[in-house]
């Protein structure tokens, strides 16, 4: 039976769990963290994400363990409203909200009832290439492929691949859940996705993960300080968005902050380790797409079939089928996050330097040389 050892109990990691577990594989998941908490947020999971839940066969119904918007509003700083779209409409897909512990409980229950193994408090320090993961006890453990899922500061990528620099991005966000008032939403609708811009580069989501929870993330540029502090500063975040006091007031000491990253390592796999998740491809928010994309990435990985030839040979071809879309989603997130692309996105009023640029119809190296040169 072969054995797998995965480095992250994430969303990637547990992907991963599943589909090799249910293969007949030996698989164990280490976690440093003592219990399998995601952190308190929310995570909105696209038509992608949703359609590798379902081929995972979690749950009939796993868009009933989300929260599916029908309409996404996007509103100047002072609330006046610039675009409002149903998403499915729009998109031709699904935007489902979850709460990330619904999402990490139902990938671990799955991946136990396959047979994999959780080890909590278990903390990699190392692995390398011939297939082997070294704990922080000491025990070093063998296996035939080693699964780096241990997200964007992977220290399996470390091992494995070298020191690589991450892409630092010109933002970062405050994120936590927050109790949902029944007059939040225009018209009581509970399944309606808001977002706020501000000229300064400020950002607010308010997107409710039930009827009851909702997720509220709020974006800043990396050189505003001030708006990174944790526990918020209501009046400070008022100031910038007049209507949403009532929505500041409630957060307490609730949220933590990140900065945003990227990578993008030569290859995603090296001997017996491969690199899955945020480990290989994290990208900036932006779009939404980060977890989604580990889904698919593990999913793929998870359906590999090894016996197809030598452990190189599988690996290279999952990478070279997977991967392109990938670079692309990542290249496409970093537009938006950069001011780019998308001037109808969360750049919309940032960077006046930016608007006839983003407006003008013209090629995208055209804009970019025009973006590097502003
Ligand atoms: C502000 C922000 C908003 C986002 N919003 C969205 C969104 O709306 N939709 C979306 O699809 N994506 C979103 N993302 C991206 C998403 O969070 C990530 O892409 C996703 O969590 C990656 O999953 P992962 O399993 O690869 O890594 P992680 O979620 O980082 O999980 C890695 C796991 O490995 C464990 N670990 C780390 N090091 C070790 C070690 N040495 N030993 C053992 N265990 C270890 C960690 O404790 C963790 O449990 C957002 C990201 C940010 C920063």
């Amino acid at each position: 039976m072969p054995v797998a050892e995965i480095s992250g109990a994430g969303i990637a990691g547990l992907t991963t769990a599943v589909l090799l577990a249910r293969k007949g594989w030996q698989v164990r998941v280490h976690e440093r963290s003592p219990e399998l908490r995601a952190s308190g947020n929310g995570i909105t999971i696209f038509e992608n994400g949703i359609r590798v839940l379902e081929a995972l066969d979690l749950d009939p119904d796993v868009v009933s363990h989300g929260h599916q918007l029908n309409r996404f509003v996007i509103s100047r700083n002072t609330g006046e409203t610039v675009i409002e779209y149903d998403p499915f409409e729009a998109t031709g897909g699904r935007i489902v909200m979850f709460q990330r512990q619904a999402l990490v409980d139902l990938l671990s229950r799955a991946a136990i009832a396959a047979g994999a193994k959780i080890a909590l408090a278990s903390r990699v320090v190392e692995a390398d290439r011939a297939g082997a993961l070294l704990l922080d006890g000491g025990e070093r453990l063998e296996a035939d492929l080693v699964v780096g899922a241990d997200g964007i500061h992977s220290t399996v990528r470390r091992s494995v691949a070298g020191d690589l620099t991450l892409g630092k991005h010109r933002k970062g966000a405050i994120r936590m859940l927050i109790p949902t008032d029944a007059s939040d939403f225009p018209g009581g609708n509970l399944y309606m996705a808001r977002e706020f811009n501000h000229p300064n580069g400020r950002r607010v989501g308010i997107l409710p993960c039930s009827t009851t929870v909702s997720y509220m993330i709020l974006v800043s540029l990396r050189a505003d300080a001030a708006a990174h502090a944790v526990p918020i500063d209501p009046a400070l975040w008022e100031e910038s968005f007049p209507t949403l006091g009532r929505f500041f007031a409630r957060v307490g000491t609730r949220g933590h902050y990140d900065a945003y990253h990227s990578i993008q390592p030569p290859a995603w796999h090296f001997g017996r380790s491969v690199l899955v998740g945020d480990a290989a491809h994290g990208m900036t928010p932006a779009l939404g797409q980060g977890a989604c994309s580990s889904m698919m990435t593990a999913y793929a990985l998870g359906s590999a079939n090894f016996d197809a030839g030598p452990l190189d040979t599988v690996l290279s071809r999952w990478e070279a089928g997977i991967r392109p879309l990938i670079d692309f989603t990542q290249d496409f997130a970093e537009g938006i996050t950069e001011g780019r692309l998308d001037p109808n996105n969360e750049v919309f009023f940032a960077d006046p330097k930016l608007r006839p640029i983003l407006e003008a119809d013209i090629p995208r190296q055209a804009r970019e040389q025009a973006h590097q040169a502003a």
